[in-house]
């Protein structure tokens, strides 16, 4: 039997974390979906405030979507045991790391050089 260097221990932290994290984003993108197809009064007069907010609301949504996707990317690499390793370098990811972001894929070192890379 091979030793684990992603203790379970730290998937079951950053599950109890996510869950709720995960449940949360969905409320939150619900409501604004709610907020988006609800029928506006044309005689307010307020459209182009109306189309100002619309655009903050959708650079929210599309956050929220990003999180949200992250963290059932990070649900499913739990569940796949694969959780706290880096993707590109294979190495166990520091535990403070993934306390503080639970999302994490990579490593430090790894994600600032893909930051890096990307920009
Ligand atoms: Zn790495």
């Amino acid at each position: 039997m091979q030793a684990n260097d992603a203790t379970p221990a730290t998937g079951e932290m950053a599950w109890a974390r996510l869950v709720p994290h995960i449940l949360q984003l969905r409320r939150r993108l619900d409501r604004l979906e709610a907020a988006r197809l609800a029928p506006r009064d044309p005689d307010l007069g307020e459209q182009a405030l109306a189309a100002e907010g619309d655009e903050v609301d959708a650079a929210i949504e599309a956050a929220l979507r990003d999180k949200l996707s992250e963290a059932e990317a990070a649900l499913e690499r739990i569940a796949a045991g694969r959780y706290g390793r880096c993707l590109d370098c294979g190495e166990p990811i520091a535990e403070a790391r993934l306390r503080a972001l639970p999302t994490a894929r990579r490593c430090a070192a790894c994600e600032a050089r893909a930051g890096a890379a990307h920009g």
